[in-house]
């Protein structure tokens, strides 16, 4: 079965399939340590920022909102950070600078929070509504599977809105300037068929979340998408089963920034 992860790394270079799935290189990155970072302290801030919530009220002013609001997450990132720490892969210097930069992302957010929970209090609305209102219902890592298809994966959030479900896949990287990349709009498509196999219900919609500026994108789940996964499964297994290679020139720039370079035989440089 083929992981949805599979995908977009076919989409940013076939090459790189080939070596993890077929060859069974691991080889791991500074750009996936940090990945795993943010992931994790992005879960638990979601769940800590919810219990700070329920101990606001309507007489604090925004300062107060803002500062019980942001409690604990500093020491959560660095207690979460230490697992992390790997100076094979990052040096000190540069772990530190990643930890400051993931901090003060989270206190921009959490401030934005803090205003519109602010604005919701002065209305005379509980925590509890005020929660619901700013984190809908969601399933966190669910696991999903599809024999027929052939295609399996862990989606990072399904959130849940009036029995509609939305997969929502978290990145740590900078979105384009318009719309999302083709293999996270790809990711989104993988997982919406999984959910609609799996639930039973279309899913129309779903969302890419951008950490390193907390920006949420739209991607509509079209025919046109789902013509390209399947146009791209389609490669991958030809690629995974059989070695047939898709007619793709290899980047130059993909290749110097591309931690599987020093076992590939197709490097551009
Ligand atoms: S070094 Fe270049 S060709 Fe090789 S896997 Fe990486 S991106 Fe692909």
């Amino acid at each position: 079965m083929i992981s949805v992860s599979a995908i977009s790394e076919f989409i940013y270079c076939p090459f790189k399939v080939y070596l993890r799935y077929v060859e069974g290189y691991q080889i791991q990155s500074p750009f996936m340590l940090v990945g795993r970072l943010y992931h994790e302290v992005n879960r638990g801030y979601e769940e800590l920022i919810k219990r700070n919530i329920w101990s606001l009220n309507k007489k604090m002013n925004l300062e107060e909102v803002s500062l019980n609001i942001f409690e604990g997450v500093s020491e959560f990132v660095a207690e979460t950070s230490q697992k992390y720490e790997n100076p094979e892969l990052m040096d000190n210097e540069k772990f530190e600078d990643v930890k400051n930069m993931l901090e003060s992302q989270l206190k921009l957010d959490s401030l934005i929070i803090a205003i519109k929970t602010k604005k919701i209090l002065n209305t005379g609305k509980s925590p509890l509504e005020i929660v619901d209102m700013l984190f809908p219902p969601s399933i966190l890592d669910l696991t999903l599977e599809n024999s027929e298809i052939g295609l399996k994966g862990k989606v990072d959030k399904v959130e849940i809105g009036e029995g509609i479900y939305y997969p929502v896949e978290i990145k740590t990287g900078f979105p384009p300037v318009k719309g999302v990349w083709q293999a996270d709009a790809l990711q989104i498509t993988a997982y919406s068929l999984l959910i609609e196999e799996e639930l039973k219900k279309e899913v129309l919609v779903g969302f890419v979340d951008y950490l390193q500026i907390r920006e949420r994108k739209t991607v509509v789940v079209n025919s046109n998408l789902r013509k390209k996964l399947f146009e791209t499964l389609s490669q991958l297994q030809s690629l995974l089963y059989e070695g047939n290679f898709p007619d793709k020139e290899t980047v130059t720039s993909k290749c110097n920034s591309c931690n599987y370079a020093q076992v590939c035989d197709h490097s551009s440089f």
